[in-house]
């Protein structure tokens, strides 16, 4: 399957004409809320939204990596340097062997959160050999990097993922330098091709399998109840939800089954839209402070607090939960979001993951601290509450 991307913001509210317009310009969340002042959690049923979508090509399906040399012509590349992790050299190697004289070279130096050191060697390395094009195969941590380098030369990327994180999708950086991540977004850092081939998931792990496909998950989980939710990315990112869920049980009882590992593979395609069309709400930032001032694992972080986020967030996003609930095919979104946690045994506590308790009042500080749109109103003692729950792996409150 290809699928491409189109570079277009579409405006849209049925209450006033004058706001049915197509918009060639950057999106700017802060010049939507001007337009659109009541979007998001306001009490109205009318349909007022921006919409986003990004250039990108998609080529999907089991032995996909095949077409690699072509996606390689097509970008007008002639020298490709590949990106992995140490533990994925040999993936590297293959993808090196595919691309033959077009390959100039091999870094599988990738680690977790992009520190700038990292960074800065990929890029004298991309220099080094005359890269034209960066191709990256592995999770986030490999296409993190990947960005990294375009962010600085422009160099197209070709993602080609591993994990379900969904990074490929996103116009999102992170880089770490003096022990702080530093996030953005910048259009030059979206891969422009993406290859998903599921059998190149076949070896992930099933618990690494598990939480990869809920932190997956958690980024529809916020598109559905995202300020700037529009109709499109909600259609995505509930497929994405039902996707996962149907298919997340069905790799751990088969982590080979390449029907099953297809179908978490394009949940996860769908969801990584969801997060890139959407401003992400109180989970992300909550897992963005446990795991950049407690150092927790990215997916299990994620996977542990998003039953709680949901259920913080319930009562002030009733259509995202029904939503959600019914991808699910549970009746309550945040007990259905636990209870798939617990038929896919992952982690379902934060102290099982690493977190010191007395950190627990730091992080709510935090969380709480600076102003973010989320449906509920952020009061630090009901953060503190949500994470006291997530500590212990209680079940997510009524
Ligand atoms: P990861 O990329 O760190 O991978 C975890 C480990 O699994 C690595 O050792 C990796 O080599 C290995 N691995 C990956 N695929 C494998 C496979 N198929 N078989 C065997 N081993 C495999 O983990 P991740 O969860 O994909 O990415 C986490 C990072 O990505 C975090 O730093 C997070 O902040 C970032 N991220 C960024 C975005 C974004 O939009 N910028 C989105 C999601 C995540």
């Amino acid at each position: 399957m290809i699928y491409r991307g189109f570079s277009i913001r579409t405006e849209f509210c049925l209450t006033n004409i004058r706001h049915l317009c197509i918009l060639l310009r950057n999106p700017n969340i802060s010049s939507y809320r001007e337009h659109f002042p009541r979007q998001g959690n306001a009490k109205t049923t009318m349909l007022q939204f921006v919409y986003s979508s990004h250039p990108g090509r998609v080529v999907f399906g089991a032995g996909a990596i095949g077409h690699l040399e072509r996606e390689i012509d097509l970008l007008g590349a002639r020298r490709a340097l590949v990106l992995s992790t140490p533990e994925q050299a040999a993936q590297a190697e293959d993808v090196a062997r595919r691309l033959g004289s077009r390959c100039a070279g091999i870094f599988a130096r990738a680690v977790m959160h992009v520190p700038i050191e990292t960074a800065r060697e990929a890029r004298d390395e991309a220099a080094r050999v005359g890269a034209d094009c960066a191709v990256a195969i592995g999770g986030g941590s490999t296409t993190g990097l990947g960005k990294a380098i375009a962010l600085e030369s422009s160099l197209p990327i070709l993602a080609i993922p591993t994990t379900y994180a969904g990074s490929e999708m996103t116009t999102i950086f992170g880089i770490t330098e003096g022990g702080l991540k530093k996030t953005g977004r910048d259009g030059r850092v979206l891969p422009r091709t993406v290859i998903y081939d599921p059998e190149l998931t076949l070896g992930l792990p099933a618990a690494l399998s598990a939480t990869s496909g809920m932190n997956a998950i958690a980024h529809a989980v916020e598109a559905l109840y995202a300020v700037d939710a529009n109709p499109v990315i909600s259609l995505m990112a509930e497929e994405g939800i039902r996707a996962l869920a149907s298919g997340l049980p069905a790799v751990l009882a088969a982590p080979r089954d390449i029907e099953a590992r297809s179908n978490v593979l394009y949940g996860a395609w769908l969801c990584g839209i969801a997060l890139n069309g959407c401003a992400m709400a109180l989970h992300h930032k909550l897992c963005h402070t446990l795991g950049g001032s407690f150092n927790l694992p990215h997916a299990e972080t994620h996977t542990v607090v998003l039953p709680h986020a949901t259920a913080y967030n319930a009562k002030a996003a009733p259509e995202a939960m029904r939503r959600i609930a019914r991808a699910l095919g549970a009746t309550d979104a945040a007990q259905g979001l636990y209870a798939l946690e617990q038929r896919l045994g992952t982690p379902t506590s934060l102290a099982a993951i690493g977190m010191p308790a007395d950190g627990l009042e730091r992080a709510a500080d935090i969380a709480a601290a600076s102003p973010y749109p989320n449906p509920r109103p952020l009061n630090r003692a009901a953060i503190r509450a949500l994470l006291d729950d997530a500590f212990h792996g209680r079940p997510p409150a009524a």
